[in-house]
This record gives C-alpha cells, structure tokens and sequence, in this order.
C-alpha cells in the first residue's frame, strides 16, 4: 500500500481526534504544518460541527505520536513537517470553551412556497401557510414542535463575521484573542437579535442548560435501524428525500436519527442516546412540560397528539371537567392552523356538459403571460373551459361567458415571440386578454373559435357575423336585461362597497331607492354553478322567507336576471369572524363567547323546530347587528340549509371544512347534529384564535379523529366548562353529542352573567326570544342567595316569596 501511494506520488498521514481516526494520502507538498492545521480544521468541523463554526484553525494544536520520543506526542509548530505513516494527534486548545459555542438560533414563523423539511428531526414542514419556523441566522428551518430541542450552533451571518474576523486578526493583537474575538460576536447577537425581535416575535432554540449538557455527553456510534416512515422524511447527513413507500432508511434506535442505507458510512459517531435527540418524544425543555396524566402526549403533535384523547378518556361523563381538562391539555409548542376566513375553493374538475357547442384543441397566451399553453377547449352555453386534455374533469381554467367583454382580431399590441406565427383572435376579459390560435397555412381553427364564442356569447343574436369584419363585438352580461332594471330601479347597488364574499357570491352594500333604507345585496353569478345547483341557489331563499326571526338575517326581497340572482336582505354591521380577528387578542373573552354563542344556539333552536338544518355554520356567517361591544347577532348564508325531519339523514356535501362534522367526511348521513359540531368549532376558535387542528397533520383525520387538543399555553386561562361544552359537541357518534336544549342548559351558558347580558339585549330589540320567563324566579332566587342586585330595569317575580325557595324552577328554557 506505502508503496503504491509512492509510486503515486502520495504519502499516507492519518489524523486523529478523540475516538476518530482519519487517513489522507497527500502529496509532499502538502506535509506542511498549514494544510496539516487546514485539514485539521475540516476534520473539527465534520465530526465536531458545534466547535467548527468558531473558525478554530488557531485553537488546534497538532502533536504527532512518536512512540520513540520522551513524550510520546510531539508538538508540531508552524515550520514542521509531517512524515508518511504519521500519526498526528488534533487537540483543541483549552482557550476553546462552552463560553463561546453557544449561537442560538433566531426562529421566526416561515411561510414556504415549496416543500421544505425540518433541519433537525428531517420530516416535512406540513400546512399551508406559516409550516415552520426558518432561523435567520443560517436559514436553516424546524417545526415548532422542535424549536425547543435546536442545538444553539446557528452558522449563519455570524460565521461570515468571524471569518472576515479572523482575517483581520492577523493584523490586530486586539483579536488575536478568542474570547475577544467571539465575545464581540455575542453580542452582537444579541443586537442583532433584537433588532431582529422589532420585526416580530422571534423564537430562540433549545435552553443553553442542555447545550452544556449534551457537549459534555460521550458520544458513541449510532444503532442504525431499517425503518419505514409514514411521512415525508429526509436523511439528515446529505438532506435528500428518502424515497420509496417503506423500508426507506435507517433510523437510530436510541436518538433517532434518519439516514440512507448508502449515508451510513458518512454519518459520524454521534448517538447522544435515547430520548435526546432529533425526532424523539421526550420533551427537552423542564419548564415546558406540564403535569399531566399518565399516557399524555407531549408537545410533538404528530401522532402522540391523539393519544391525550383517546375516545375513552373523553367519554362526556368520565370525569369531572377538571379530569377532561387535564387529560386533554397539551404543552404550549403545539402548532395549531391560526383562525382565518376560510373561503371553500373551487375544485378544478368539472363534469362536461352535453351541450356542448365546441370542442378542440387550441394555444392561448395572455396579455401577463407570454407563454404559449395549449389546451383542450369546451365551449358550452355558459362558460368556455380550458381542459388539460380530451377526456377526464380536471380543468385548467373556467371562464363564465358572462366575464368574456369582447372578441376582436390579433391588434399585435402583445409582444410575440418572432418564431411564432401570431395568434388568431383577442378574447378580452376584465383582468387579461387571451390571445387565441395561431395562423397557419392549412386550416383556420382560430377563426371558428372566434365565431363560435361570439355566436356563445350573443345567443339571441341569430348571426353574429361581426368577427373579422367588425373589431368592436359583443359584450357578454346585456345591462339591459329586465330583471336587473327591476332591482335597479327599487334599489341602488354601491360596488364599491364589498360587505362580503362567500362560496356562493358577493354581499355588496345598497340603498332602497325610496326609503333610503340600508340593505345588504347578495349577488350570485348563476353560471358558477352547474344547472343541477341552481336550484339549490333558491333554496336559501326559499328557507329564509321562510323564517321569521330575531336571530336570523331578514330577507327583503329578491330578483333574478338570467345570469344573476339578487338577495336583498337587512343590512348588517359585520361577521364574528371580523370580531374575533379584530379584537386585541385575537379571541374573544369567554363573557362575550357565552352571550355570542347562546344567540347562537338560540337561532338554532328556531332552526332545528322548523326541521332546517343550516348545515354551514362558521363565524362568518354570524352576522353583528351593530357594533356595540355585546350586540345581536342573526344567522345568515342559507345556501346549503336543508329541510331535514328528525329522523332522516342528508347525504349530499355541504358547508365549509374546517367546520364540517365527521359524518360529512365519511358520507355517513347526516341530521341537525351537524350544526352542533358546528357550534363546537365555534367556541373553540373564538376562546383560542386558532382552528382545533394540527397543521402538521391532515385536517379530515383529525376530525374524524376528534383527537382535538386544548394547547395549554392558549387554554390555562379558558374555564373548564368550556372546554366541556367544546368536547361533549365535538364528539364523533351522533347520539352522544349535545343537542341545542342541553347545550343551551350546559353549565358554561348557565351563567347569571350571560342571562343578564341575554335580557338587556331583549329589552333593545323589545322582543323576548333568547331567554325563558320560567327562568326568571330561578335566577332572582340566585340573586338573593348570593346578595346579589336584582337589575332595576328587570321585572321581579312575585310568585317567589308565596312559593318559597323549594319550588322546581330550575329547569331551563
Ligand atoms: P356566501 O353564501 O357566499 O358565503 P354570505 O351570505 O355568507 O355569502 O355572505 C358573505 C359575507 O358577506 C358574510 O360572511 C358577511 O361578512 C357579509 N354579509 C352577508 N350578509 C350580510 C348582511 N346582511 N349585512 C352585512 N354583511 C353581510
Ligand atoms: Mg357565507
């Protein structure tokens, strides 16, 4: 071997460090005391990364291992040599200590456009939106759930600052000193830190207490595993995917570190043991761990997050509401879906119609994207669809006919690639212009689309002949139209005054021409909406003439135009959504919640009596009547409402899915219990500010799961009632949710405050709707019980003083 390597021009030197020994072949240019310190260095920072950032080349000190010499290590100085089969010994000065390794991390919530993965335990970052926390130190990224666990070695923007500085520090005695030098650097840090902190909120990585610790710990080789995971995970030694559908890698059994097969060979000796290190359930941070049951979960989210509510634990009478509490409170490192509107999209699959009055293949570019993209055209009397090729549902894009403003001939105003032969025809909407066909010598495809379309756009236009010979051509929405003259001629729709939107359309402001009343005008665009729905689209405005009362949004009147349908309704102040994401904390405080929620569960008592079902309940469609800190609040959006008989069931989807019941998902039928999931989702999001869901796990799971935690960070200050009313409405089998009259009588609503609140609003509206006056002895008695005053403005019951105090008032309305 010694030979080859001298036929090769090469001489063997080994380097060692602790337990690790390492073999170079160098050329004997390369025996010098610099590049044996260089390669030193990269030794220090393969095996020893949380040493390497320090930019340590001056702290290594080299002795090479001469058996022969007195000492036994001899120490090698700048003008040494190495010799071939030398065996150098690396030692880090002593100057190198803890004090200067400690390089938290500075972690802000990150949105990621495209996959990412957690740089410490390698799974992926889940959710939408806000799926990890990124450093901006070194840019490395981590879950929440991990952020407490980060080793403190951030290599980010404080490296480069070091390396600049140890340039400098062979021209300046002041840096020469690596206490100096890194001193500095810390505190820059911490500047750099704050000044980070002004733009938000910023988390720090594990505590320093558990960085010491574990640099003290013996390191030993890890006991790889083959392992088969569930979810995206990548190898922490080169960062790629692990790939396949199992056996993917290897997992340490003890600190779980994950790797490829052909990886293992690279990954150092490590192994920090059970429970310490990436990936592990074991909470690293005392103070975050909260007292709780045997068998409760930790902060990790994924997959132990169910288990703090196994339905056993969560049967509604298995314990007092403290029990519940404590079994079902997770620690604060959870990361659960911050409350936001939640507007359903729309899926991108259509079925096609028969009607179907051209099809083919076309290219288009527009005016924002100059791209050629082709695509499978359907034009039918409502919309032209874009589809990705001739058979299947899923759409590129749907252009209703009613937003087509126009079709003329190529102007050449758009940039063309000059390769390409210029486009055929312009379809102009109001946000682009499509620029459609391409000129070619054989046939004119182009030209048929134009006169199709334009035929399409003007039906009652026997022969639109306008295209090729007349550039101005037709509009799509006639103005003129009978109906829309009706309600224009009743009422004035203000555009640019938008209330709202939901899935079914646009909720503008208005005014009643005559009386100059305010109203609210929904406008729903008929031709979103497959023929089959459009009658549905009636149906909300067939329930809500139907209903006649204080907590349901008054319908006016409504008009249809053929493309339109317009529901005149009261004019309301704003949602509860809007309530719970204005106010300072981002939550409602439980007072509010209770005196909301009982309006609530009041309009749904009228709902449910009358057999309707609304079947899309969410904050945003609870509507304010004013903006007084306690107002009324009126049920609205009836678009998916459903006559259901008590002992029927509906099948059909319906509502939004961050409030959709478990019965929904799973195509079981379903009743009016769906409103009450509902309402459970809406107590949970007003108290807390965040959906009931995990972002890192799939949202239909965890409802069918209704492994609903209860964060202990955003829940300690929430009353115990309430998390029992939120639980026994969150329950997976129908029968053992509440129904409206028992979580009317729940004790988090049975509250003399909220009845108070509850009567003063009833005095306002001058109609007695949400409370019962066989209530009222109950709660004058109470009043005296406790000494408490009576409301002058209530009536007293005089009753009460004949009866005496053994009445049975105490049933609830
Ligand atoms: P969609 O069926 O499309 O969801 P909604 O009827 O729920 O439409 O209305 C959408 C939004 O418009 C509501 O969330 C609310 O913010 C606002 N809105 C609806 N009706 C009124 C009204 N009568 N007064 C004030 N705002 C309203
Ligand atoms: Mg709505």
């Amino acid at each position: 071997m010694a030979l080859e390597c001298q036929a090769l021009g090469t001489v063997s030197v080994r380097l060692q460090i602790g337990l690790s020994r390492e073999a170079y072949m160098l050329p004997p240019e390369e025996l010098g005391y610099r590049h044996l310190q260089h390669l030193a260095v990269k030794l220090v920072e393969r095996k020893f990364p949380e040493y390497g950032f320090l930019g340590v080349s001056e702290k290594i000190l080299l002795f090479r291992h001469d058996a022969a010499s007195e000492n036994v290590l001899e120490h090698l100085g700048p003008g040494d040599v190495a010799h071939a089969g030398d065996l150098i010994e690396v030692v880090l000065s002593a100057s190198v200590s803890l004090d200067f390794i400690i390089r938290p991390h500075v972690l802000l919530v990150h949105s990621y456009k495209s996959p990412a993965f957690c740089d410490y335990c390698g799974e992926m970052l889940w959710g939408l939106v806000r799926q990890g926390l990124k450093c901006q130190g070194c840019r490395l990224n981590y879950h929440k759930r991990c952020a407490f666990k980060i080793p403190n070695n951030c290599r980010g923007v404080m490296r480069s600052q070091l390396a600049s500085r140890s340039l400098g520090a062979t021209t300046s005695p002041k840096l020469s000193g690596l206490g100096q030098n890194v001193g500095g650097s810390l505190e820059e840090i911490s500047h750099w830190k704050w000044s980070q902190r002004a733009q938000g909120p910023a988390l720090m990585g594990r505590p320093l207490w558990k960085d010491w610790m574990d640099l003290n710990r013996v390191k030993v080789p890890h006991t790889f595993q083959v392992h088969s995971y569930t979810r995206p995970t990548v190898c922490q030694h080169c960062k790629r995917l692990l790939k396949g559908l199992f056996r993917q890698g290897l997992q340490c059994k003890d600190c779980k570190f994950n790797c490829h097969k052909r990886c293992e060979q690279f990954v150092p000796d490590e192994c920090v043991g059970e429970g310490l290190a990436p990936g592990t359930a074991e909470g690293e941070c005392p103070s975050s761990k909260p007292e709780l049951g045997e068998g409760e979960a930790d902060g990790d989210g994924e997959g132990t997050s169910a288990d703090g509510l196994a339905e056993e634990e969560m049967e509604p009478n298995s314990g007092t509401p403290e029990a519940e509490l404590h079994t079902s409170l997770s620690p604060c490192f959870s990361s659960y879906i911050p409350l936001m509107r939640v507007v359903q999209s729309c899926r991108h699959t259509k079925r096609r119609r028969s009607a179907t009055l051209l099809e083919g293949w076309m290219v288009h570019f527009t005016s924002r994207d100059p791209m050629r993209k082709r695509h499978y055209w359907v034009l039918d009397s409502k919309s032209l669809s874009l589809f990705h090729c001739e058979s299947g549902g899923k759409f590129y894009k749907e252009l209703p006919l009613s937003e087509i403003l126009q079709i003329r001939p190529w102007e050449g105003l758009a940039p063309l690639d000059p390769s390409r032969s210029p486009p055929c025809f312009e379809l102009v909407t109001e946000a682009l212009v499509y620029y459609v066909g391409e000129h070619s010598n054989e046939q004119e495809p182009g030209q048929v689309w134009a006169r199709a379309i334009c035929q399409a756009l003007w039906p009652v236009n026997p022969e639109p002949e306008g295209f090729g010979q007349d550039s101005s051509l037709v509009s799509g929405d006639s103005d003129e139209s009978p109906a829309e003259t009706d309600i224009s001629r009743s009422y004035q729709i203000f555009p640019d005054e938008v209330l709202g939107a939901g899935q079914f359309g646009v909720v503008y402001g208005g005014k009643h021409r005559k009386s100059g009343r305010d109203v609210a005008i929904k406008v729903i665009n008929k031709l979103r909406f497959p023929p089959r729905q459009e009658s549905q689209l009636r149906n909300e405005v067939s329930i809500l003439q139907s209903l006649h009362c204080p907590c349901v949004v008054h319908l006016e009147c409504v008009f249809e135009a053929p493309t339109q349908l317009f529901v005149v309704m009261e004019r309301l102040h704003g949602d509860m959504l809007e309530m719970i994401l204005s106010s300072e904390s981002g939550r409602l405080p439980e007072p509010l919640a209770k005196f909301l929620i009982a309006q609530i569960l009041s309009a749904l008592r009228h709902l449910h009596t009358q057999n309707i079902v609304h079947c899309d309940l969410k904050p945003e469609n609870v509507l304010l009547a004013s903006d007084e800190s306690y107002p009324q609040v009126k049920l609205c959006d009836f678009g998916f409402a459903r006559i259901i008989e008590s002992a029927s069931f509906r099948r059909s989807v319906v509502g939004t899915p961050a409030y959709l019941a478990p019965e929904v998902l799973q195509h079981h039928g379903y009743n009016r219990a769906l409103d009450m999931w509902a309402v459970g989702v809406i107590i949970y999001v007003s108290l807390s500010g965040t959906f009931p869901f995990n972002e890192e796990e799939d949202v239909n799971e965890q409802i069918q799961n209704a492994a609903f935690m209860y964060p202990r960070q955003t829940w300690a200050s929430i009353s115990l009632e309430a998390v029992s009313l939120i639980h026994n409405l969150l329950q997976v089998k129908l029968r053992k949710r509440l129904s409206v009259d028992k979580a009317l009588n729940h004790p988090w609503l049975q509250d003399f405050q909220t009845w108070l609140a509850l009567r003063e609003l009833e005095t306002r509206v001058g109609q007695r709707y949400l409370t019962h006056p066989s209530d009222d002895a109950r709660w004058q008695r109470l009043t005296r019980e406790q000494g408490l005053a009576w409301p002058p403005g209530l009536p007293t019951q005089p009753s009460l003083e004949e009866e005496g105090d053994s009445d049975n008032a105490g049933e609830g309305s």
